[in-house]
């Protein structure tokens, strides 16, 4: 595996590879990797003969520098699972490569609100610095296919409504959540959480798969977020959303038709957790 750390190598490593008409695959990531990440390098080399991981953690997504700060950063052992994976590169750049002192030149495109519902609303700004990150990313690398995780939702929803504004030659593949066999979603977070969170924290996924069935027997929407919401904070979770929305649009559904997803975020002790669920009728 190739590791490199500025935008000219990986420009050359690339053009060598479309010569030789080898499709690329593209995993963003802030590193600190964990088998949901592999999961997504295993779709890219199912589906591609040259696959690139990017460990970038990106500053203009968080809002709050503290935690930019306590972000985990471990890139010789993800490099060392990257290379057992089977990734082909690995791009790990510093800040000041993928931001140079030059104006941006991230394109605007109009969200449609999506950014502005959940995460947007509690992270103001973090969808802005997702954008302008993986527009960069995607400007450099060049991909066939861009692996995202629908672990991050909004994310990759609002990723794919700008590949489709800007009409950027990219497909997206959104792959599934890989959980803990109880069935915690995996994430970098939760190797911070005390015990006695992590022991409840299997109880967010079982939350969102009663809130399912609820919204197939045909409940009410409002009551059935009321109720888990409430049922949530009792446990003593700090609560952030409990949303039941359109997948395509992320606003909140009043009735469910056909589709919805059910997004959660939440405080578990200082951890902030998210996970989410489609429901297809
Ligand atoms: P991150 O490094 O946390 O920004 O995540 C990089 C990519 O991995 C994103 O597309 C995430 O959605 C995805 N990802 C993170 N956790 C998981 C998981 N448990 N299952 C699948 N994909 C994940």
């Amino acid at each position: 595996m190739k590791i490199i750390t500025t935008n000219q190598e990986l420009i050359h490593s690339i053009s060598d590879e479309r010569l030789l008409g080898r499709s690329i695959g593209f995993v963003p990531t802030m590193g600190a990797l964990h088998q949901g990440h592999l999961d997504l390098i295993r779709a890219s080399l199912d589906r591609n003969c040259y696959t690139v991981c990017s460990i970038f953690v990106n500053p203009t997504q968080f809002n709050d520098p503290k935690d930019l700060e306590k972000y985990p950063r471990t890139l010789s052992s993800d490099s060392e699972m990257l290379l057992k994976a089977g990734c082909d590169l690995l791009f790990a750049p510093d800040v000041a490569e993928i931001y140079p002192k030059v104006p941006d030149t991230t394109p605007s495109f109009d969200m449609i609100g999506m950014d502005r519902v959940m995460e947007g609303k509690f992270r103001p700004g973090h969808f802005d610095g997702v954008v302008q990150v993986v527009y960069r990313l995607l400007d450099l690398v060049k991909p066939d296919h861009l692996f995202m995780g629908l672990k991050d939702y909004q994310q990759q929803a609002i990723i794919g409504r700008m590949i489709l504004a800007l009409n950027l030659p990219v497909f997206l593949v959104s792959v599934e959540t890989t959980r803990e066999e109880d069935g915690l979603a995996m994430s970098s977070r939760n190797a911070r959480l005390t015990p006695e969170w992590r022991q409840k924290a299997p109880i967010i996924f079982e939350t969102l798969q009663a809130v399912k069935t609820d919204v197939l027997a045909g409940k009410n929407i409002s009551r059935i977020e009321a109720f888990y919401f409430s049922k949530l904070t009792e446990l003593g979770f700090r609560m952030e959303y409990l949303e039941i929305c359109n997948p395509l649009t992320l606003q909140p559904i009043s009735h469910f038709k056909d589709k919805a997803v059910v997004c959660i975020a939440l405080w578990a002790g200082d951890v902030r957790l998210i996970d989410n669920i489609l429901i297809v009728a």
